[in-house]
């Protein structure tokens, strides 16, 4: 399974993410971390990143679509793979198609998570508490002014990829602002949709019996009839049995043709 994870920062996408990793058995392919593991190994990427990711705005298009391609190459991303975090543009989005095919891969969907903005600092600002809480460290980027820009640039770079998926038939949304296993759930039925069934409360019943009921229906039918008007329903009888034999005769022949052709 190939996914792509679509949304503003702080709408839960990572959560989803690993949650996703678990249950399909596939990996979760961050360009956040990547970069910020590049930046703390002090990787010329790191080194190209390191400012930019800091100002909350976008690494160059290039880089982060050659740390993927190389990245989906490895033995453990052949089962599949959970995009979080790219792509983040038109034109990365453009070079993921190409790389794909150009592999012979094909995604099996994009879920957006939808979440409006006026939310997402509090949700940056929960993480940030919760992350000091457990007394790790704080990305650089998680601060309030860092936080609009990164924000500003999913408006204005990333969310037109909605549009783009969805022209491709691709594109999948759900309620990012729902409790974590409610949006979950929503992911988990875009992925793999019951088939629509209507609940009757009835056992279902076989063809066999379907069609008993249907002859027993039409016998209780014709004998009402009958009693009200006996010689039209020895007519209606006698013609019904005519199509019946009829019937009976074309399949039969089918039958036979087949068995001989
Ligand atoms: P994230 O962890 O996904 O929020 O990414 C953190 C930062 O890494 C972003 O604010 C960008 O500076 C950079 N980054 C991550 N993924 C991409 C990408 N696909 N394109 C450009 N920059 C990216």
């Amino acid at each position: 399974m190939r996914l792509i994870l679509l949304g503003p920062p702080g709408a839960g996408k990572g959560t989803q993410a690993q949650r996703l990793v678990k249950k399909h058995g596939i990996v979760q392919l961050s360009t956040g971390d990547m970069l910020r593991a590049a930046v703390a190994a002090g990787t010329p990427i790191g080194q190209r990143a390191k400012d930019i990711m800091a100002r909350g705005e976008l690494v160059p298009d290039d880089v982060v679509v050659a740390i993927v391609a190389d990245r989906i190459d490895q033995p453990d991303a052949r089962k599949g793979f959970i995009l979080d975090g790219f792509p983040r543009t038109v034109p990365q989005a453009v070079a993921l198609d190409r790389m794909l095919s150009a592999k012979g891969m094909k995604l099996d969907g994009v879920i957006e998570l939808k979440v409006d903005a006026n939310i997402l600092h509090d949700r940056i600002a929960s993480r940030v508490a919760d992350t000091k809480a457990r007394g790790e460290a704080l990305r650089p980027d998680d601060n309030p002014d860092v936080l609009r820009r990164r924000i500003e640039a999913y408006r204005d770079q990333t969310a037109p990829l909605v549009d783009y998926y969805r022209g491709q038939g691709a594109l999948g949304s759900v309620n990012g602002m729902a409790p974590i296993a409610e949006v979950a759930d929503a992911i988990d039925r875009l992925l793999d949709p019951a088939p629509p069934t209507k609940p009757t409360g009835k056992k279902p019943v076989s063809k066999t019996v379907a069609a008993k009921r249907a002859v027993a229906a039409k016998v209780a039918a014709a004998k009402v009839a009958g009693r009200q008007n006996p010689s039209a329903a020895r007519s209606r009888a006698a013609a019904s049995a005519g199509r019946g034999a009829a019937a009976r005769g074309k399949s039969t022949l089918r039958k036979t043709k087949s068995r001989r052709g």
